[in-house]
């Protein structure tokens, strides 16, 4: 996919993140110090923490958004043999990138609300991806690839229609009496 698709899942992966806190109370349940974190943070930083986190997985691929945006690190991941949708998109990656994330967190480089809201960024990447037909090895190294069933490919008719969804789902979801209050 695209890198706006991506980005715009992104978005709405935290948006329903936020829906589903506010909805059912569940900051006050076991997962309460997380979500309560995600809740009370800025959702600029929210939403722009989802739109990069959703499009680093795909530093793995020298001509992505991304890359082109950090062009040293992407070639010393493709130095490094690492393929696309290889070990950036698997649990493995995501654990790897949530440790880096922690540590630029407990550096101070970076908020608590963007330590997570890059980490549900990265998470949407994978969900989406999985929508392609080539599927993501979640369980890398092992190479079983995992996949919804559909075939949503980078430009085709099916990958317009998906962003036309998630665009209007973000919109009906925004502006929703009670997600809207809390954007404001
Ligand atoms: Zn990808």
């Amino acid at each position: 996919m695209s890198h706006h698709t991506h980005s715009a899942f992104g978005v709405l992966f935290a948006v329903i993140t936020i829906k589903v806190i506010t909805s059912f109370d569940l900051y006050n349940n076991f997962l309460g110090e997380y979500l309560l974190i995600i809740y009370q943070t800025n959702k600029i930083s929210l939403y722009s923490g989802a739109i990069l986190g959703a499009l680093i997985p795909d530093i793995d691929h020298i001509n992505s958004h991304i890359a082109n945006k950090f062009k040293p690190l992407s070639w010393f991941i493709k130095l490094l043999g690492i393929k696309h949708r290889g070990i950036t998109h698997s649990l493995l990656g995501l654990i790897l990138f949530s440790l880096l994330v922690k540590k630029l967190f407990y550096l101070d480089w970076i908020s608590q609300g963007w330590y997570y809201s890059l980490i549900l960024g990265y998470i949407s990447h994978l969900i989406a991806d999985m929508f392609n037909s080539t599927g993501l090895p979640i369980l890398f190294p092992l190479k079983y690839r995992f996949k919804f069933g559909f075939n949503i490919t980078t430009g085709s008719w099916q990958e317009n229609l998906f962003f036309s969804i998630v665009i209007a789902c973000l919109f009906i979801l925004l502006f929703q009496k009670p997600i809207h209050s809390i954007l404001l």
